[in-house]
């Protein structure tokens, strides 16, 4: 495909995020694009010029749709990026992305601390389904990487802030590790959004963004983007894992995360501030054991997350209760405010507890495998948000 228009170009991120993507519907003049249920196009008169694994021409719902491409448009002005592809989830789209580049044989780098589906992907399946090398290493630990990224490595991934311990990975130094060894770098954006970090203009070849989250925003609607300069990859994602794997985005998840993307910045903005406040207020109380946010001081990250996060931090705090399993959940339950539910980047604040049990507690810093929990800051008047949080430790005695 060619490069995605964008109008808006140089215009600032609420502009790009109302207008671009958007047009007048051609057949009615309504001021909104319509939502195209279809799963099949009007094919050409003349058939002999058509690929039908391509994703060039509308013919059929898993070659595209209309929505995904009008999303698609959206996403790469965001990122300020020539091409994007959406698909089902997020995780459809590090699948897509990781399937494209990888073959038995190739040797790649991956995070000790990422999204649950990138462990399973590289821990078990990638390795021991295709015999990809994939290697695990501390990316907060420069000489680590530079051990691990070996000339001839074909991929190095990486998550910034990650989940759910929202550690902090230098994109810039990592991009030059793995260009000097003849690697790509893949970003997991999701916890940063667009609003608060490019990694593209930090020398990543490729991010990968849930926008199931921050993009969509109203916790009713699942999709997965790649956004990426690299045009002539970006068609083979298209060809080999979108039309002949199949995780196309449907027409109407695609409708809605369009729709959720105009308020997208401005969201962000007052999930940053609030997620400051709530983060500082929690790092107060006597018995919080941590708290991981990039924006304090105290995060070991801060430096490298202010360098690279340009308006601010995030709506995801990770902390720790000085109790034990139970008593965390019964906190968890407690709340009136905050929503008990997996997920992040809602409208609505969300909490989610880490167990001690969890199988990857090891993988994490010390002070991680204690009443650890992950909490995403939602639209809610922030002074509710610490009064709910107030009375719920209260509640269990702390
Ligand atoms: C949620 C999430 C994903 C996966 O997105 P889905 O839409 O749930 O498939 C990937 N990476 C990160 C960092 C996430 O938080």
């Amino acid at each position: 495909m060619a490069k995605k228009a964008n109008k808006y170009h140089g215009y600032d991120i609420t502009t790009q995020a109302i207008h671009t993507g958007t047009d007048y519907d051609l057949e009615t003049g309504a001021v909104r694009r319509p939502l195209h249920m279809a799963n099949s196009f009007k094919l050409p008169d003349d058939l002999s010029q058509v690929n039908y694994s391509s994703t060039d021409l509308l013919m059929y719902a898993r070659n595209g749709n209309p929505n995904q491409h009008w999303l698609e448009e959206k996403l790469a002005a965001l990122h300020d990026a020539d091409d994007a592809i959406v698909l089902a989830s997020g995780v459809a789209a590090l699948h897509a992305l990781f399937w494209t580049l990888l073959k038995t044989g190739d040797r790649m780098v991956y995070p000790n601390v990422s999204y649950m589906a990138v462990y399973r992907m590289f821990h078990e399946l990638f390795n021991r389904k295709f015999n990809v090398e994939t290697v695990m290493v501390d990316m907060t630990d420069l000489e680590a990487v530079k051990q691990a990224i070996t000339p001839g490595t074909k991929l190095v991934h990486i998550e910034t802030p990650d989940n759910p311990t929202n550690g902090i990975t230098d994109i810039a130094a990592i991009a030059e590790i793995a260009h000097r060894n003849g690697a790509v770098l893949s970003v997991d954006n999701t916890f940063a959004s667009p609003f608060n970090q490019k990694p593209l203009e930090l020398g990543a070849d490729f991010v990968v963004e849930a926008i199931t989250k921050y993009i969509n925003g109203h916790g009713d609607a699942q999709g997965g983007a790649i956004i990426s300069n690299d045009l002539a990859t970006m068609d083979r994602i298209r060809y080999e894992a979108q039309v002949n794997v199949g995780s196309v985005i449907s027409p109407f998840n695609a409708w809605q995360i369009f729709r959720g993307s105009v308020t997208f910045p401005l969201r962000m903005e007052r999930i940053n501030k609030s997620a400051q406040k709530i983060a500082e207020w929690l790092e107060s109380r006597a018995n919080v054991t941590f708290v991981s946010y990039p924006g304090l001081s105290s995060h070991p990250g801060h430096v490298t997350a202010a360098k690279q996060m340009k308006n601010g931090y995030g709506g995801v705090i990770s902390f720790g209760l000085n109790t034990d399993d139970k008593a965390v959940e019964r906190f968890c339950a407690a709340l009136k405010v905050v929503t008990f539910a997996v997920s992040l980047g809602h409208d609505e604040s969300l909490i989610f507890p880490q167990p001690s049990y969890d199988e990857r507690i090891q993988l994490y810093p010390e002070v991680f495998r204690k009443g650890f929990i992950r909490f995403s800051v939602g639209l809610e008047d922030p002074h509710d948000i610490i009064n709910d949080l107030d009375q719920a430790l209260q509640k269990i005695g702390l």
